[in-house]
């Protein structure tokens, strides 16, 4: 059954994992989707699956977002479409090893898929919402934003440009109905772990989400209309704090004047 049609979602990395989960979710809540992956055939059944399920129009594009000519179009396409009301800025890779031992060109995908991708989808989207005076954009983090010792700091460090990306959005576009929502999932069972060589059940097991409670927490937050939305931290005190420690930071970061433990003896 479809329930009023709240225009277009579209989503990347959709062919598996949190993405999947999203596009079967925004479906049932009434949207038309354009789901995006290099993965054609997974794409086209989930759409068949989808559109049967809830009558929601599905497009699938075939997109390599690694390749900036496939960025550029599908970021015209985006700002063309005029009934584009979210996007879900999801698809993202991590890196097999560390910074030193993965290989240079893994590198180079991961920071253009996840960092350059999104950034220039977002501006797309933004761009379109203001000619409409509204819209939204989810873009999928990590709580690897907030703890690179966790596991190593490229994953992270893109992870962490999607939060600082978000803020800035929000702060850029208060007083809008242009939103952009933060998702920090902790370990959820996907195949981004496989993938990247890594064993989720090495994990230990009170570590890992699953997708359906990961991608249905993530939506509750979207609903109460959350800049940024942690589903597995337990108590939102704990980031509070951190927030408005950073936020007191802030007020104190430009100055004229050298902080008197780098000045040198002879000036002291
Ligand atoms: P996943 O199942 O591996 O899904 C990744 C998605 O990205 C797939 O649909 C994949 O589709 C797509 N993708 C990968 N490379 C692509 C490329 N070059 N061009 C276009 N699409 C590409 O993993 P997931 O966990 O759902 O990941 C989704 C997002 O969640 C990622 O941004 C990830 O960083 C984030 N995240 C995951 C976890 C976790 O523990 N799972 C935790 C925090 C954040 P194709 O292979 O068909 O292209």
């Amino acid at each position: 059954m479809t329930q009023d049609n709240k225009g277009i979602a579209l989503v990347t990395g959709a062919s598996s994992g949190i993405g999947a989960v999203y596009a079967d979710r925004l479906a049932k809540r009434g949207y038309d989707l354009i789901l995006v992956a290099r993965d054609i055939a997974r794409l086209e059944a989930l759409a068949n699956r989808l559109h049967s399920a809830t009558g929601s129009q599905v497009e699938v594009i075939g997109a390599d977002l690694t390749d900036p000519a496939s960025i550029d179009a599908l970021a015209a396409r985006i700002e063309g479409e005029a009934r584009l009301t979210l996007l879900v800025n999801n698809a993202g890779v991590a890196l097999s090893d560390t910074l030193t031992e993965a290989p240079a060109s893994e590198v180079a995908r991961l920071i253009t898929l996840n960092i350059a991708a999104p950034a220039l989808l977002a501006r797309a989207a933004i761009r379109a919402f203001k000619t409409r005076g509204t819209g939204r954009v989810i873009n999928i983090s990590s709580v690897l934003a907030l703890a690179p010792e966790i596991l190593e700091g490229v994953y992270s460090g893109s992870k962490a440009f999607l939060l600082n990306l978000t803020q800035g959005l929000n702060h850029e576009l208060a007083g809008t109905d242009i939103h952009v929502q933060a998702v920090l999932p902790g370990a959820t069972r996907t195949e981004i772990w496989e993938r990247s060589g890594k064993d989720v059940d090495s994990f230990p097991a009170d570590w890992v989400m699953g997708v359906d409670d990961l991608v249905d927490a993530a939506l509750t937050g979207f609903d109460r209309g959350e800049a940024v939305t942690i589903p597995p931290l337990q108590d939102t005190a704990d980031w509070n704090i951190m927030q408005d420690a950073r936020l007191r930071l802030a007020g104190q970061l430009s100055r004229s004047e050298v902080a008197p433990r780098y000045r040198s003896i002879a000036e002291a």
